[in-house]
């Protein structure tokens, strides 16, 4: 029988089922239906990476998809990134940075409860899950168990051909493709972004509290106890990082992402890892050691940094999530694209419904998004190699910070990310940007840097680094556009003076 809508999405994963609970929310006339081979519920504890989310895709989980009630109740409150440099079995020999004390931190009965942009660790299982009831109590359709085998694109509706559990022909005004990595066969190659990386990882029983890896009392007394275990903790060397995430289900997540050019990384089994981890990181190895996997197996996954040549298209079609772009995992910009992808697509979609005029959007939207992959990727590509230089690594890490807050994320959180005008009138300021970033990140690359941090096993507070803090509190809710504008252009003078600094000239 066939069967009409106005959006079908093809992939029901965290982009496609966002996507659809976006849409219900701006316009609950529409009729959106989201299509998923895998069944729901989904297992806890077992499911799909990305577990850790940034300022920008939290925001947009938490204020534009409105999650923020089940991410405070049922998902665990991330006390933001946190990087350790060094191989000593004692971490309070490495050097360290991140939140360290709790001026920046609201702390409810002991507990963290979030930092001033709310961010989490989550479960992704228990989030889809969560995201699928509500997708179904605001009217979406969700068709589980079930293939889009073929997606014919017509002048006026898509035909999709169905098969599975509720299978059939639907015929739908715009389709979307949230199908994360294995899209279907017909996608048009990626445009490489020249950069790729080998992941591996597993979840392990019970928390790995990198916060009790040290009895030092200054390291104890500096952040209070269990604190430091929110965090996204990154462990790096030459060529490599580490993660070590909480999730709220009684696990912790583990992985190890490395740059192929510089680190072979290619463990079959659960011991090979731990013995590839062994000389690196003795502290971690033993840890792990000393719990058991929770996953059956290793996943292992070969990253290739791209871009779809065309994410929208005046014919109503769109691409989204993993299947649109992926650049690396370091600093979770997974759900930033989701964010960024699935607000231009619902745009989109709603101008298509008030005039149908849409062509020129589409290429801006396609600039848009290819802009923020490629900026993105220009923060990965070549960096691997000083991961093991603490002064480069912190450094980076509050450079890339900065720029992160004070423009992707405020610019998304004041819905200005998309908008022609805006963005036309700050062309100056992003063409500047644009160079200052490529001679940083150049430097960076080359480790010829005057670093902004100090070395050794120095501890960075992250909330004392002043030129960094100002865009973090800048992205928060600023009045009206003149406000934005105001902002973006104090970040961007203090990014050249601090750009002056790291190349020597100040
Ligand atoms: C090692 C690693 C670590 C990561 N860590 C992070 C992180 O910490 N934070 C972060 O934000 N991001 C992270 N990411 C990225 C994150 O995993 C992705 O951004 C996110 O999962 C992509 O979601 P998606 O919905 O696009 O794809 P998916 O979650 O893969 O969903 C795609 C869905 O489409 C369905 N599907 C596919 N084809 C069809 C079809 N023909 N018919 C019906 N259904 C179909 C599949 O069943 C699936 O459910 C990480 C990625 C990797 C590889």
């Amino acid at each position: 029988m066939k069967h009409t809508v106005d959006v079908a999405i093809v992939g029901g994963g965290l982009a496609g089922l966002t996507l659809a609970l976006q849409l219900s929310r701006r316009r609950n006339d529409l009729h959106v239906m989201v299509i998923d081979r895998g069944r729901r519920p989904a297992p806890e504890r077992t499911s799909t990476v990305g577990e850790s989310f940034a300022e920008l895709g939290s925001h947009y989980l938490r204020d534009v998809v409105g999650l923020a009630d089940h991410l405070d109740s049922r998902q665990l409150p991330k006390f933001g990134l946190r990087f350790f440099v060094g191989d000593q079995e004692d971490l309070a020999d490495r050097f360290e940075l991140g939140v360290l004390g709790t001026d920046l931190c609201t702390v409810e009965n002991g507990r963290l409860a979030g930092l001033p942009l709310r961010t989490h660790q989550v479960d992704r299982g228990r989030l889809e899950n969560e995201l699928a009831v509500r997708c179904v109590a605001s009217g979406v359709e969700l068709r589980s168990g079930t293939s889009v085998e073929r997606t014919e694109l017509g002048p006026d509706r898509h035909v999709l051909r169905l098969s599975g559990d509720e299978g059939g022909v639907v015929e739908a005004r715009w389709v979307v493709f949230a199908t994360g990595v294995d899209g279907p066969g017909d996608r048009p190659a990626w445009r490489s972004l020249n950069h790729r990386a080998t992941a591996v990882w597993l979840r392990v029983e019970g928390d790995l509290d990198v916060g009790s890896w040290s009895d030092r009392p200054e390291f104890l007394a500096r952040t209070p106890p269990s604190f430091r275990r929110l965090s996204t903790n990154h462990l790096l060397g030459r060529g490599y990082w580490m993660w070590v995430i909480p999730l709220p289900t009684g696990v912790t997540s583990v992985g190890v992402v490395a740059d192929p050019d510089v680190v072979d990384l290619s463990p079959r089994s659960y011991p090979d890892l731990l013995e590839w981890i062994e000389p690196r990181d003795a502290r971690l190895a033993a840890e792990l050691a000393a719990t058991r996997p929770a996953d059956e197996r290793l996943h292992t996954a070969s990253l290739e940094a791209g871009v779809a040549p065309k994410c929208f298209s005046g014919d109503r079609w769109a691409v989204v999530g993993q299947s649109a772009a992926f650049v690396d995992v370091l600093y979770s910009p997974g759900a930033d694209l989701i964010a960024l992808g699935n607000t231009l697509v619902s745009d989109l979609v709603e101008r298509d419904l008030d005039d149908g005029r849409i062509a020129g959007r589409c290429a801006i939207a396609d600039r848009v998004f290819q802009g923020l992959a490629e900026g993105f990727a220009e923060i990965y590509r070549g960096h691997y190699a000083n991961f093991g230089t603490r002064e480069v690594v912190g450094t980076k890490v509050l450079w890339d910070s900065a720029l992160y807050f004070g423009f992707n994320t405020m610019l998304f959180r004041h819905g200005l990310s998309g908008d022609p005008a805006f963005l036309s009138r700050i062309q100056p300021e992003l063409l500047t940007v644009r160079s200052l970033q490529a001679r940083i990140q150049g430097r960076l690359r080359r480790g010829d840097i005057v670093p902004m941090v100090p070395g050794g096993d120095a501890t960075v507070e992250w909330g004392s680094v002043e030129w960094m803090m100002d865009a973090y509190r800048g992205a928060e809710a600023q009045p009206d556009e003149e406000h934005v504008l105001r902002q973006l252009r104090a970040v961007l003078s203090t990014l050249e003076r601090v750009g002056r600094r790291i190349e020597g000239n100040a």
